[in-house]
């Protein structure tokens, strides 16, 4: 009865999918777990991105990759320096992802952050461990983002990380201006286009160890800009986890 209840108050939706879920399921439906697959094969050492063809969803998770395409980085970081260490996301930004992630994004489904930050810790919990980051810094939005929409999806991500791994979450860094959307833009303007973005807070302390976190990786431009901002702060080392990596060429 009391459940009920709390089904009602509360109800609890597939972040793949959407559907609502009954009481006796798990965080994803039954349907999504085993069509969604996580990133799995080669992939790129500095982002995380993966290495060739991956298998569409539904397909053999192993299917697909071959062994001309096992190279060490990406068609992307062969092309760039980065400023972070290295990073990595559990999905590709794709699909039923992809849909989901809007979703997470702009329609106020602030409660699947619970599933990828539990995602990304399945993925990636040895990795994070022997990174060992003193905190865990959210990509902060504009405040007439967050005013909108009443949150933000990176913070919202790694509150539940911290609460996963046990490392503080902290917001050393706020967002100075707005900056318009990264989609449709060359890697060369996205740079462009988020620099300046980001300014240390007054007098914040600014960790060693740092655990960037952000909903979607493309580029990486909007990283980079937070890790050099965070270094010249004083942080030593930058590494980051996004829910989801776009899959770039090879
Ligand atoms: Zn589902
Ligand atoms: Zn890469």
């Amino acid at each position: 009865m009391i459940q009920k209840a709390a089904d009602w108050l509360y109800p609890r939706h597939c972040p793949l999918c959407d559907r609502l879920l009954k009481r006796e399921e798990p965080m994803v439906c039954a349907s999504c777990a085993e069509n969604v697959p996580l990133i799995r094969g080669p992939v790129c050492m500095r982002c995380g991105r993966p290495l060739g063809v991956p298998p569409a969803d539904g397909e053999n998770p192993d299917a697909g990759w071959s062994e001309a395409f096992r190279k060490e980085y990406c068609a992307d970081c062969r092309k760039r320096q980065h400023s972070f260490e290295q990073g990595f996301a559990p999905y590709i930004y794709r699909t039923a992802v992809q849909a989901s992630l809007l979703r997470m994004k702009y329609t106020g489904r602030a409660e699947y952050a619970g599933f990828y930050a539990a995602s990304i810790w399945h993925a990636g919990e040895g990795r994070i461990r022997r990174w060992r980051p003193d905190a865990i810094v959210p990509v902060p939005v504009h405040t007439g983002r967050w005013r909108r929409r009443g949150y933000n999806q990176a913070e919202e991500l790694a509150v539940h990380l911290s609460a996963l791994s046990g490392i503080p979450p902290a917001e050393p860094v706020w967002r100075k201006r707005h900056t318009v959307p990264q989609r449709g833009l060359t890697p060369q303007e996205r740079r462009k286009n988020v620099r300046g973005a980001f300014r240390l807070r007054t007098g914040a302390e600014i960790p060693r160890g740092i655990l960037l976190v952000d909903d979607i990786y493309t580029t990486g431009s909007t990283l980079d800009e937070m890790t050099d901002v965070l270094r010249a702060g004083g942080a030593r080392k930058v590494w980051f986890v996004c829910a989801a990596i776009a899959a770039g060429e090879a």
